[in-house]
């Protein structure tokens, strides 16, 4: 829908405008108002080129998206029946809970050993381990791939899924030759086009679960949702929405806490939203509530850092994972919660 800055499009605007939707297969309808004149586009009008033309053009005050960009991310998409399964759990069916170490420690494995066994304890569906990290500090714990193994190997110790964030195309071929059953994409790492690219690719024709965190310095909500769109048009729509915080920082906590976008996910786009409640506020005594809150908000998962010695682990663990009596605590507080949340069943 274009509107032009003056009343009505004089006739050689009107031919202007005409000439450049064409070529796309579209054409112009006026819809005549007393005071304005707008001007419809018919045909399939989400061409970015197209739309950019006609943005450039000086008289026009603005163009107006009627179809989503997200063909298949869109809540009204093919893919809106679409259900994701992950441990055990239908997506919307009842609460995903990921839990388990920022990182792993190479030299220390028994701490993920126990902590995947914890976990599952605490009622956890899926094991989180980071085997490579995004570090802030080129001199901090980059990761090691000798991890790998040690996750696969709580993987068989526990039968719990695992997820573990990948960063390059190396890693990505290392993580899905191991099994790794859910490949996260880091909020460093959502505007990566090209590892998007990639990863939509490598997972095309596999059943992998990819978990996209929301980017630290993403803005309008069709960012984020279009993010996973370069991932399902590959042909895997398994992709879960995972809001983490984002900057500039709400003094006190390590992020802007973003779970409040759920519900605008929700109405815009049928994939399932899981929450990360500890990059979020970043600090162990924080989580809970945070987590809390991300169901109330309408959240079908969440992603939990836990450790069995948090003040022994590395990375993120000593200031904000929960330990594993906290972490059981908070999931069946979230489990109860969003059995309230659920809309009751006509009898
Ligand atoms: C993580 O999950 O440990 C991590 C680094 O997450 P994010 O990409 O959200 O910072
Ligand atoms: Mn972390």
């Amino acid at each position: 829908m274009i509107l032009p800055k003056s009343p009505r499009l004089t006739p050689a605007q009107l031919a202007e405008v005409t000439a450049i939707v064409e070529p796309f297969g579209c054409s112009v309808q006026p819809i005549v108002g007393a005071i304005r004149t707008i001007y419809a586009i018919v045909g399939d009008e989400r061409d970015e080129l197209m739309i950019n033309r006609i943005e450039g053009l000086d008289y026009i005050e603005r163009f107006d998206r009627i179809q989503s960009p997200h063909k298949l991310m869109d809540a009204r998409s093919d893919l809106a029946s679409h259900r994701i399964t992950f441990g055990g759990v239908t997506l919307g069916e009842s609460l995903l809970v990921i839990a388990g170490q920022c990182t792993i420690d190479p030299k220390n494995p028994n701490f993920l050993y126990e902590t995947a066994h914890a976990v599952k304890e605490a009622g956890a569906n899926a094991l989180r381990g980071g085997v490579w990290k995004p570090r802030t500090n080129p001199y901090s714990f980059q990761g090691d791939s000798k991890s790998l193994d040690i996750l696969m190997e709580a993987h068989r110790r526990t039968g719990l899924p695992v997820d573990a964030e990948v960063m390059d195309e190396t890693q990505l071929h290392l993580a899905l030759d191991a099994g790794v059953h859910m490949l996260q994409i880091g909020a460093r790492n959502a505007l990566n086009y090209s590892l998007l690219r990639a990863i939509g690719r490598a997972v095309a024709d596999r059943k992998t679960v990819v978990l996209l965190k929301r980017s630290l310095h993403m803005g309008p909500i069709s960012e984020f949702i279009s993010a996973a769109e370069y991932i399902v048009s590959f042909g895997n729509p398994n992709v879960l929405l995972c809001p983490r915080g984002t900057a500039p920082t709400l003094d006190g906590y390590r992020n802007h806490p973003d779970e409040s976008i759920t519900p605008l996910l929700k109405e815009k786009t049928w994939a399932p939203v899981v929450v990360d409640p500890s990059h979020s506020v970043g600090k162990a005594a924080y989580v809970p509530a945070c987590a809390l809150a991300a169901v109330a908000y309408g959240a079908d998962g969440l992603c939990i850092e836990a450790h069995v010695q948090p003040s022994q682990g590395i990375g993120d663990d000593p200031k904000q994972a929960l330990t594993p009596e906290v972490l059981a605590t908070t999931i069946t507080q979230a489990r109860q919660l969003w059995a309230l949340r659920r809309p009751s069943k006509v009898t």
